[in-house]
């Protein structure tokens, strides 16, 4: 990993409970031939191989090792990236994952109450969070239907470059974790979800950090700040 993303970054990498990421029955790292995890043969994995998230009992994604690369690239803050792989190799803590570590939690959305909680559903297509990527400068639309799942949506805007500038990119990464945040902050703190507030932090957060950084935007060509 070293020489791929700046020390701050393989500090929060490192911190990461693997033990939570690493479940017998559902492998999610290809990882050394006598089956134990190493953290180093890990981070290896993701870094040159292939790596199959499993993310529903009949469906499955391959994401590849150029997804890893451009996730480290996102111009965003070290903490903000982190959320993001996290929520890629799915060790975030929706209800969906929790219950299939055999956590006894219901598994239904502590928010909406009427679907499974899943990654997708939680920071994408539920009917809240929906209208924060819409009422976002993004505007971005995201059914249920045809968003599939998170893996085959990243490796589209980040591999395949499809939609998204780097600007955007950046973004769309702290408008997940803003999500996750004021969700985790509905679900013990007892607060009511606020959109004005997650979408304002959002633009606020990504121009500060790419103004500190000096980057500009571009975009075919133009300059669109
Ligand atoms: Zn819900």
């Amino acid at each position: 990993m070293r020489g791929l993303v700046s020390e701050e970054v393989l500090g929060w990498i490192v911190k990461v409970p693997l033990n939570f990421i690493n479940r017998k029955d559902e492998p999610v790292w290809k990882v050394a031939r006598n089956g134990k995890y190493e953290v180093k043969k890990g981070y290896y994995a993701t870094k040159n191989m292939n790596t199959k998230v499993v993310d529903r009992a009949s469906s499955s994604t391959v994401l590849s090792g150029e997804l890893w690369k451009k996730v480290w690239r996102i111009k965003a803050l070290p903490k903000i990236i982190h959320f993001i792989w996290r929520c890629l190799v799915r060790a975030l803590p929706v209800r969906e994952e929790l219950a299939r570590r055999k956590c006894r939690v219901p598994v239904n959305c502590p928010i909406c109450n009427k679907e499974v909680e899943t990654i997708e559903h939680a920071l994408f297509t539920y009917p809240w969070a929906k209208s924060v990527w819409f009422g976002s400068e993004l505007a971005l639309r995201f059914e249920k239907a045809s968003f599939g799942n998170l893996g085959s949506w990243c490796m589209q805007v980040l591999v395949e470059e499809k939609f998204l500038d780097d600007f955007q990119l950046a973004y769309v990464a702290w408008l997940m974790w803003l999500i996750w945040k004021e969700r985790n902050n509905a679900v013990f703190e007892f607060k009511a979800v606020n959109l004005v507030k997650v979408i304002n932090e959002a633009s606020k957060a990504v121009r500060e950090f790419w103004e500190a950084k000096g980057w500009t935007r571009w975009w075919k060509g133009k300059m669109r700040m």
